[in-house]
This record gives structure tokens, C-alpha cells and sequence, in this order.
């Protein structure tokens, strides 16, 4: 990717691209394809949101968001953000190997790449132009965005005599379409909650046409765009509206008079939960566990594998248990009865036992994963594993304040802040009382096998082992009678060392502790490597 004479090589990330064919069909030696990386809308959406619950700023258009994404560090980052490839060109020599430009698109398609189908080869002018009114209205049903469609000279002979400006060819025009845009007045601004529990300003406006469409909303993100449009209640904003992505604010035309700042309101407008907005963060959100806006994602989480493990609980099934009142808190999960579950769609009497089976283990997750399950800002199965160990039990870690939490390994002053939020909720509160009723194991027991062969040996782990996540590693070990440490001290007898091994490996070489990888690990367990 670049510029034609410097660029970055792009190759690796390119690779995982679906649309980029891998092997091609041709009888050319060598060739040259030329062509654009396309991130649709639903993917730009997706990603945007995804940042925003990083506290990320957001791509402020698909195209900025798929140059960003083929130029990542890891490949990996690049196929989960499913790019899409348009071939354009087929060059041979730097020259166009077809007499006409349709016959090369012709040829790629042949050869296996991505060519857009919605192409035409028009005659004159005026197909052109019908053409492009056809598209004006169609485009709104692309799954990706367009501002106009390309027009060019089909013959290459012609292309040759028209050649090129300093800057562009001149057998090729991008044919626009007006921007979407109008001028409108806010005359309100509210907020929705989403399903991760954010509060998104959203512009109420006087009714307006935007290119046949009237819109009477739009979004305003959070408040730093807020801020940065400059924008309050009663002035005249331009609004854009862009294919079937909300229509957002781009501009404050002219001062309201009077105008009225816009605030963040302190608690949540579905719960009356406490709303927080975390140092670094850009979104506020309601903390509420079992904030109705968020209930549906709360269950999922809590339900999840690596977590409560709830088997069979669903997305159907959870739209279900919630739209029919059946769950209003994660804590109803564990009252639900079989005549509740019978009534429901697709739900067996075997299915309903199963599901009421699995709820009643999950009662015997280790309190890393309940600690995980209640959905903590920050707090994942790792930072949930080191406050279990440095608190023991979770009415510790309730009590702790901010300072104190910071002992754990790993938790820092922006993790133990919201912690502390967390548990100072009083709806959040009675969640865990209820939990702790359900018998929800709220003290961290580590139960060692006596006899197994590493009875007596302390081991601390550090970076990623290469077939074992740190969870399972752990769980090996102390089921073989071993013990796991959180930190290097004289008292530990290995430290196990996978890639990326940082502090932990320098404090071993340090004090003279035996290292050893995975595969020693496995061998000490009695396992062939
Ligand atoms: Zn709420």
C-alpha cells in the first residue's frame, strides 16, 4: 500500500483478506492487479463501537477505518475487521494487457478475483447518466458506501491519446453525488443506553429532508464530539446523512439564542443507576448490572464458557426469559423453575431439565469466575483470578477501597476505581446478596491433591505458553497437588516461561530459580510431550 513510490508492505494482513484469492487461474507469467480495500458498513460499525468500549477514538469514515486496518501490526486484527477486496486493473508490464477496460474486469473475474458486479458498459453520455441516477437511489442498499460512481473510457487505445494530467487520467472521472446534507435545529438532547450500558447523546431535531429521507434524530457519539462540535440545544447544526448509518451532527451553522448546554446526567435515564465515565474513557455508562438497557448482555456474559459455563442459555433463549419477565436480574437465573422454562419456544422437557441442571453447577464456579461474571468494568478472568488471590473472598474485595484493591497483582488505579464503583452501586449490592443466597461460592478455596506428583512445589507463571491458557496451566498444576504464586520469591521452586515472559523471568534469573516451558511442564504432570 502506497503511494507508487514509497509505501508499506501490507502483504501479511492482505493474506486474510476472504475476497483476495489465494491462488489464481492464469496464463500470464506475471501480472500486476490493482485494486481497493473495502470495509462495509455494518463491519465500520461494529469496529466503531468495539473502540468506543476501549475508549478509543472512532474511524470517522469506512475508508479511514480500512486503511487503518490493513496497515495493523498483526494479521489477525486484520481478518477479524472482514475487509473486502475490489479488483480494478490487470497490468502486464505496467500496461493494460486488454484492449478495453471491460474485458481485463472480465478477465479478473475469470481469474478469481473480487470484481463489482454492479459494473455497465454504457455507450454514451447519456447511459452514463442514467446509470449514475439509477445508483442515486440504489446505493442506499449496498452494504458498503459510495459518493459517486466511476466513470472511464473503455477503449485503451483512447485511454492512450487522452493520457494523463500531472495528477490523474484523463479517461476517468469520479461522477459525484451532492453530499447529503441540511441544515436543521436541535431542539432537544437525550440520552439512550445501549446494551453495554453506554449513554449516547442523541440530537432531537426540528423534522428535516436529508435526500428523501426525513430525519428528526441524530447522533452526537459522546461528550467529547460534544464538546469538539461546540454544539448546544437551540443551534443550527448541519446534519449528513450517510447510506443507513444514523445521520450524525458535522457542524454547528449558527448560534440559538437562547442555547442551553448540554449535561450528562449523573444517573441512568432507564434504572436510575449510577452513571460513571472512567478516567481515560470517552462513553459514560450505567453500572447497573441489571439495568434493563443491559440486562440481555449481562446474562449472556454471566453465562458464558470461561465464565458461569451456563450451557444452553442463549440468545434466543435469553430475549425470551427477559421479554416475558421471567429473569429481570442475573440472580433470577437461579429461581427459574421447570414450569417457567416449558411454556417458552423450542424448549423441551428435557432441554428445560438440562438447562436447570447446568444452572445448578454453575452454583460450584471458583470465585475468580463468579468475581468475573458480574460483568466489572476492566475486570476479566485474569485480574479476577489475582484479586481472588490477594482478597480471598469477595466481601474483601467489596470492602476494599480504592487503595487497598491496588495490592492485587496487576490492578491498577483505573481497574480498582472501578471496582470500587462497582460495589458501591447499591443496586449492584443487592445483586450480590442475592447471589450469595443463591450459594454462589464467594470464597476462594484452592483444593490441592495430596500425593499428586507436584505436592510441595510452588510455580509462578508468566507469559503465553504456547497450548495452555494460564487458567488451564494453573488448574493443572494444583490438580497434580502443585501450588501456583502469583509473584517470584525465594519460596518458588519453577517459574513456567512462555513467549513474552517479562518481569517475572528476570526476577527467576535473578534469585537463581529453575525455568522451564510448557513442554517440561507437561512432562513433571506425567504427560508425554
Ligand atoms: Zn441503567
Amino acid at each position: 500500500r502506497g503511494d507508487g513510490i514509497e509505501g508499506e508492505d501490507v502483504t501479511e494482513n492482505a493474506r486474510t483478506i476472504r475476497s483476495l484469492p489465494l491462488r489464481v487461474r492464469s496464463e500470464l507469467a506475471a501480472f500486476e492487479v490493482r485494486g481497493e480495500v473495502v470495509m462495509n458498513r455494518r463491519a465500520f460499525e461494529q469496529l466503531n463501537a468495539e473502540r468506543e468500549r476501549q475508549g478509543l477514538s472512532r474511524f470517522a469514515n469506512p475508508r479511514n477505518a480500512a486503511a487503518g486496518s490493513i496497515r495493523v501490526l498483526e494479521p489477525w486484527i486484520t481478518a477479524a475487521r472482514r475487509l473486502d477486496y475490489w479488483a480494478y486493473f490487470l497490468l502486464v508490464d505496467g500496461n493494460p494487457h486488454h484492449d478495453s477496460h471491460w474485458e481485463s474486469l472480465e478477465a479478473l473475474a475469470q481469474m478469481g478475483f473480487k470484481v463489482n458486479p454492479n459494473r455497465r458498459r454504457c455507450r454514451d453520455a447519456e447511459e452514463v447518466i442514467e446509470f449514475w441516477r439509477q445508483w442515486a437511489e440504489e446505493r442506499e442498499r449496498l452494504p458498503y458506501e459510495i459518493d459517486g460512481v466511476v466513470v472511464k473510457v473503455d477503449s485503451v487505445a483512447q485511454q492512450r491519446l487522452l493520457g494523463w494530467t500531472a495528477k490523474a487520467p484523463r479517461w476517468a472521472i469520479a461522477f459525484k453525488y451532492a453530499a447529503r446534507q441540511a441544515e436543521t435545529v436541535v431542539e432537544d438532547i437525550s440520552v439512550q443506553v445501549g446494551r453495554t450500558g453506554t449513554l449516547t447523546p442523541v440530537a432531537h431535531l426540528r423534522p428535516v429532508e436529508v435526500g428523501g429521507v426525513t430525519v428528526s434524530r441524530a447522533t452526537l457519539h459522546n461528550e467529547d464530539e460534544i464538546e469538539r462540535l461546540g454544539v448546544q440545544i437551540g443551534d443550527t447544526v448541519v446534519i449528513e446523512r450517510s447510506g443507513d448509518v444514523i445521520p450524525k451532527v458535522v457542524r454547528v451553522a449558527s448560534y440559538g439564542s437562547p442555547r442551553r448546554a448540554f449535561r450528562m446526567p449523573s444517573s441512568c435515564p432507564v434504572c436510575g443507576g449510577r452513571v460513571v465515565r472512567e478516567e481515560g474513557e470517552v462513553a459514560s455508562r450505567c453500572i447497573n448490572t441489571n439495568c434493563p438497557a443491559r440486562l440481555k448482555e449481562s446474562i449472556l456474559h454471566f453465562a458464558s464458557r470461561g465464565v458461569m459455563d451456563i450451557d444452553g442459555l442463549g440468545e434466543a433463549l435469553v430475549d425470551q426469559l427477559v421479554d416475558r419477565g421471567l429473569v429481570s436480574s442475573v440472580a433470577d437465573l437461579y429461581e427459574l423453575k421447570l414450569d417457567d422454562l416449558l411454556p417458552l419456544e423450542r424448549m423441551g422437557r428435557k432441554s428445560a431439565e438440562k438447562l436447570l441442571k447446568n444452572i445448578e453447577q454453575s452454583k460450584q464456579q471458583p470465585l475468580p469466575r463468579v468475581l468475573t461474571a458480574l460483568g466489572i468494568r476492566f475486570v476479566g478472568e485474569r485480574t479476577a483470578q489475582f484479586l481472588a488471590e490477594a482478597f480471598g473472598s469477595l466481601d474483601a474485595i467489596a470492602q476494599a477501597d480504592v487503595e487497598t484493591l491496588q495490592q492485587a497483582e496487576e490492578v491498577g488505579p483505573r481497574v480498582a476505581q472501578s471496582i470500587s464503583d462497582f460495589f458501591r452501586e447499591p443496586r449492584n449490592q443487592e445483586l450480590v446478596e442475592r447471589l450469595r443466597q443463591a450459594g454462589l461460592r464467594f470464597h476462594h478455596r484452592v483444593e490441592r491433591r495430596r500425593g499428586g506428583p507436584l505436592e510441595g512445589l510452588t510455580f509462578v507463571l508468566t507469559g503465553t505458553l504456547p497450548g495452555l491458557s494460564r487458567d488451564q496451566a494453573r488448574q493443572m498444576i494444583e490438580a497434580a497437588g502443585g501450588k501456583v504464586a502469583g509473584s517470584v520469591s525465594k519460596k518458588t521452586d519453577y517459574v513456567v516461561a512462555g513467549e513474552e515472559a517479562g518481569s517475572k523471568l528476570a526476577k527467576a534469573h535473578e534469585l537463581g530459580i529453575k525455568v522451564i516451558d510448557e513442554a517440561a511442564l507437561r512432562r513433571m504432570l506425567g504427560e508425554r510431550a
